[in-house]
Order: structure tokens, then C-alpha cells, then sequence
């Protein structure tokens, strides 16, 4: 079954744990809407980007994750990650070349899509910088980049991908001001269409989302309009 072009998300009783004795996830419940915008707080290790990584289908999840009152499962894998673009803290770079890894489960694109992302995540002049431009070998092996160039190449793929569904891990803090303001302008472009799960750290994000879902220990502590909470 295809993923529908405006998922909600739904978690019911969901739950997971690393180490059963240390750190547990959920149960959680919470549902956010097809196309709205849910921002997730909480204090370091309440476990925000595990529930990020759960509905990223990178973690097993215990109980269920709806997608359109629909367990995920019944989706074809492909079809999510079609769907879904995932800007983490630290993207991971694979040994590759920056085109590679941009295009990164895009397998259907024309050239022009590719020059309008890296344009759109700021990443032209990198590129232009680079010895052998987007053929240059990156990550393990590669060439290293630093933390804000990694997330440009996570926007780029993002853009490539045109995501109904959008995972955004706010950096705190260590982005210089252009990486930033690009951060900020892109994520609001792709967020336009698509369903929203940001880990927020910006007033700013969490004053615009239509839903803020606060964690603490692991378990929704709180959830509402910024003036509800
Ligand atoms: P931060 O704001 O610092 O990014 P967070 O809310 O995103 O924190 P998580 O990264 O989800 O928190 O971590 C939640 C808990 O799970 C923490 O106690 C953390 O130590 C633990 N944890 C995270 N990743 C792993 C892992 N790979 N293996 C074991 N424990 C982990
Ligand atoms: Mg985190």
C-alpha cells in the first residue's frame, strides 16, 4: 500500500527502549494531523529525538504508529521513505561523493532538481569550494565536512525528496548565522506541504506549530497550543 499524500501520525500506546533498566520511551499518545505542524520540547534526554527516530522507522517500535489510522506497517517501505525526509542532529555522510550522498534514496531525478536543492540548502558555495564539486568523495574515507555543511547536504536531501511527512532535529546551538537562516528559510519551505514532527528549540518554532507536545521522562507531560501550555 502507498503511503497517502497527506499522512497524520498517530501514536497509540507506543513505547521503546534501549536498555529496559535505563531509559524507556512511552507509552506514548499523540496524534498530529495530516499537514499540521507538531513541535516536540523537553529537557535534555526526555528522549525527543528517540521519538523522532521511532517514527523514522529506524528503532522497533512497541505498541502502535498510525499512519491515516493505519499501522504502519501495512505500507511498503519504500513508500515511507519516499515520503519521509529526516534532518537529524548528525547526519550521517556515507564514503561516497556529495552527489551520492544528496541523492540518497531519490533514485528518480533530473539534474535540475539537484542544482535547485543545493541552491535551496545554501550549499552552492561549498561546492564550489570543493576540489571536484559534487564528484568529490565525502564522508568515511572523504573528504570530512564540518557539523553546518552535514546538515545542508540533510536539507539538500530533503529538498531532493519533496517529503510529505518532515522529521526536524533542531540543532541547539554550534550553527554559524548563515547556516541558520538557511535552516530556518528551508525548513519553513519544505514544511509548507507536508506533515510536521520537529524536535524545537527556537521560540520561534514552537510559537508557530499548531501542536506542542511536551516530554518529560520519556512520556508526553503536556500537550497544546503555545498559549494553552
Ligand atoms: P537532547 O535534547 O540532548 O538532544 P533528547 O531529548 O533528544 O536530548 P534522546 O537522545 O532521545 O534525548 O535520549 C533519551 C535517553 O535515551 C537518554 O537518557 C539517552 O542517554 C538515551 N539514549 C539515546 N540514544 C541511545 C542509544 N543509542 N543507546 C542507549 N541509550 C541511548
Ligand atoms: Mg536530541
Amino acid at each position: 500500500k502507498e503511503v497517502p499524500a497527506k499522512p497524520s501520525l498517530t501514536f497509540r500506546e507506543s513505547s521503546f527502549s534501549y536498555d529496559a533498566e535505563r531509559f524507556e520511551l512511552g507509552p506514548i499518545n499523540a496524534h498530529v494531523e495530516a499537514g499540521s505542524h507538531a513541535a516536540v520540547i523537553g529537557r535534555s534526554g526526555s528522549g525527543k529525538s528517540t521519538m523522532l527516530q521511532l517514527v523514522s522507522g529506524l528503532l522497533p517500535v512497541k505498541g502502535d504508529l498510525l499512519i491515516n489510522g493505519e499501522p504502519l506497517s501495512v505500507y511498503k517501505e519504500e513508500s515511507w521513505y519516499s515520503q519521509l525526509a529526516y534532518v537529524t542532529q548528525h547526519p550521517y555522510l556515507f564514503s561516497g561523493t556529495l552527489r551520492e550522498n544528496i541523492i540518497l534514496g531519490t533514485p528518480e531525478y533530473v539534474g535540475t532538481d539537484l542544482d535547485a536543492a543545493v541552491e535551496k540548502a545554501g550549499l552552492t558555495e561549498v561546492v564550489e569550494q570543493l576540489p571536484d564539486g559534487l564528484e568529490t568523495l565525502v564522508g568515511e574515507g572523504g573528504r570530512g565536512l564540518s557539523g553546518g555543511e552535514k546538515q545542508r547536504v540533510a536539507l539538500a536531501r530533503a529538498f531532493m525528496k519533496k517529503p510529505t511527512f518532515l522529521l526536524f532535529d533542531e540543532p541547539t546551538t554550534g550553527l554559524d548565522v548563515k547556516t541558520e537562516q538557511v535552516l530556518q528559510r528551508s525548513i519553513e519551505e519544505l514544511s509548507r506541504n507536508a506533515t510536521v514532527l520537529t524536535v524545537a528549540h527556537r521560540l520561534h518554532t514552537i510559537k508557530k506549530a499548531d501542536q506542542i507536545l511536551l516530554l518529560e521522562n520519556g512520556r508526553v507531560h503536556a500537550s497544546g497550543s503555545h498559549d494553552e501550555l
